[in-house]
């Protein structure tokens, strides 16, 4: 196992592998990236399907000092938390600034949240070479987690 480098696959090769809802993740996500990237700024989207069907998103907003910048993924897991809602399934997509676009994976920090909160959640990462769907507990093997930690979901989120 290796470490994902900027080699991507081209993103209409992970199209074709994909089932037609993920393709309409990946589409979205492209949408928000056409009217919003920015570069430096605004260089990930990710969308993401909530187990009713609603897709909400996110984007990656940088700042200048790297650690206080927010991912695509936490965005969307914060609008999932919104809607009182699981992730069910994820796709983020990274714009270079040359315009090419490429699936992109959560970085370590995302995957353990969304392990946290979605681990049964579909999340397309690409991989040696490769774009392939794996459960959001899959993606950090040898996570840590430090229970009693994280409080479980409310049961009511209206009470
Ligand atoms: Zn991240």
């Amino acid at each position: 196992m290796g470490v994902t480098t900027s080699a991507r696959p081209a993103l209409t090769e992970t199209v074709q592998a994909m089932p037609p809802a993920d393709r309409k993740l990946l589409e979205t996500a492209r949408s928000v990236l056409a009217s919003r990237y920015a570069a430096g700024r605004h260089e990930v989207a990710a969308a993401a399907r909530l187990a009713s069907g609603q897709v909400v998103t996110g984007l990656h907003v940088e700042a200048s000092q790297g650690r206080a910048s927010v991912c695509a993924e936490s965005g969307v897991l914060s609008a999932a938390a919104v809607a009182g809602e699981e992730i069910v399934g994820l796709v983020a997509v990274l714009r270079r600034p040359d315009g090419a676009e490429h699936l992109i994976e959560p970085c370590g920090v995302c995957a353990e949240i969304l392990a946290d909160h979605c681990p049964d959640a579909a999340v397309w990462a690409a991989r040696r070479g490769a774009t392939e769907r794996v459960a959001a507990a899959d993606l950090l093997p040898f996570r840590h987690v430090r229970t009693a930690r994280l409080a479980p979901p409310r049961k009511d989120p209206q009470s």
